[in-house]
């Protein structure tokens, strides 16, 4: 059993578990009711983790939590249509007058 994926965030954690299995791929998801022992044992033991049960399915796995993860670009300021205020790139939204990215 190979671990190949662990956040805090279980959603996230269940979701490539969903997509490595559909692919066939046989996984165990550890932890999967941690935070409702959180605080009895100690935080980093309650990470959801998720494992491949065989190991030939290894690097199908990674290549596939690989594709799913986001891309981190770094996002352009914007200027707005409307205001003309400039606007954070991380933002779809004028932060002034809440007009969509143009
Ligand atoms: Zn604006």
């Amino acid at each position: 059993m190979i671990k190949v994926f662990e956040n805090f965030d279980f959603s996230r954690v269940g979701q490539m578990q969903s997509l490595l299995e559909s692919h066939g791929i046989k996984t165990f998801l550890k932890n999967q009711y941690g935070s409702s022992v959180m605080g009895e044992v100690p935080f980093v033991e309650v990470v959801p983790q998720l494992y491949v049960l065989d190991e030939n399915d290894l690097a199908q796995a990674k290549q596939l939590l690989q594709l799913d993860l986001p891309v981190e670009q770094p996002a352009e300021d914007w200027v707005c249509d409307k205001c003309s205020v400039k606007v954070d790139g991380t933002f779809d939204r004028c932060w002034k007058c809440g007009s969509d990215r143009g």
